[in-house]
């Protein structure tokens, strides 16, 4: 037993307090309650228990990710628990916290420009220059496919267990599109009705994606971990119905919502997809309960300056 095995199987709740008087319940899946207090260590356990299987690493070996932060901690947990060195590759636009967590963790952390996928100094770039160079692991959750079929197979499933009676639709944002792919994916199997909907941040180019198959116009936006200028490559389009496009000021507002009304600890992404799960909740189309997740915790972001500003 290690504390990967506490991994996975997390709470799912309803929305008490800020989904009152919908004509659907939203059901929100406790993902900042991993061990490493984000959705990602599903994938950074599911990755490397992958590449060991194949043969690919051996205890002593170096990982490297682009990670917005969240993927990082949970390599951080595994490569403390199988004996590997870590380098994580972040833009600078995350949180200082995250920084700081990581290195606390013993990883190397190297910051980029946050620079889109065309430069090379885009994170995604910086990382898989420096595997090629240095011969490390590229984990690579942006383009490796069991960033996807974990999901399916856990998350997706356990949703299924979890609710009673038919999804009426899943909600989530994407970052590397694993989430909301594979849990699309399993919702779909278990029932071609749910719908399954982006939740974007107004600024990334996903939405209009998704609706159109062409990328929408490029802005900045603050929320952290979601939304893209380009699609990744584990983002399923075809399992897509919708987009809701959300603003930093909702979702930030959402979080604090979260926290303070509902209990749940939770990051500026759990805040923009629950403000497009309670816009789908209130859809006439919808038959069955809305779910979506909450991706991270909030002591992630104590010194950003959209939390720094609620205790003003
Ligand atoms: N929220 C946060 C805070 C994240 O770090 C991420 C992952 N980058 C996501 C949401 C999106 O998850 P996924 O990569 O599975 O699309």
């Amino acid at each position: 037993m290690t504390i990967l095995d506490a991994i996975g199987e997390t709470p799912l709740v309803p929305l008490r307090n800020i989904g009152r008087g919908l004509p659907r319940e939203v059901l929100v899946k406790c993902e900042h309650q991993n061990p490493g207090g984000s959705v990602k260590d599903r994938l950074a356990k599911a990755i490397v228990d992958d590449a060991e299987a194949r043969g690919l690493l051996r205890s002593g070996m170096t990982l490297i990710e682009a990670t917005a932060g969240n993927t990082g901690v949970g390599l951080a947990l595994v490569a403390a628990a199988r004996g590997y060195e870590l380098v994580c590759v972040m833009p600078e636009k995350m949180s200082i916290d995250k920084r700081r967590v990581l290195t606390m963790l013993g990883a190397r952390v190297v910051i980029t420009a946050n620079a889109p996928p065309s430069s090379p100094d885009n994170f995604q770039n910086v990382a898989r220059a420096m595997a090629r160079a240095e011969g490390w692991f590229l984990t690579d959750q942006f383009e490796n496919p069991v960033n996807v079929t974990v999901h399916e197979r856990t998350t997706g499933a356990e949703i299924l267990r979890q609710v009673d009676g038919p999804v009426g639709a899943f909600v989530a944002g994407a970052g590397t599109g694993g989430t909301i792919s594979g849990v699309g994916r399993a919702l779909k199997r278990g029932n071609p009705n749910t719908k399954i909907v982006l939740a974007d941040p107004i600024g990334s180019g996903l939405a209009a994606w998704v609706e159109t198959g062409e990328l929408g116009p490029d802005g900045a936006y603050a929320v952290e971990g979601i939304g893209s200028s380009q699609p990744p490559t584990n983002l399923h389009r075809e399992l897509i119905d919708g987009a809701e496009r959300i603003s930093d000021e909702l979702s930030f507002e959402t979080a604090r919502r979260l926290c303070c009304e509902e209990g749940l600890l939770v990051g500026g992404s759990a805040g923009t997809n629950v403000a497009a799960a309670l816009r789908v909740a209130a859809r006439a189309d919808i038959e069955g309960p809305v779910v979506t997740v909450l991706p991270d915790a909030w002591d992630r972001y104590f010194s950003a300056p959209w939390m720094r500003a609620w205790a003003d």
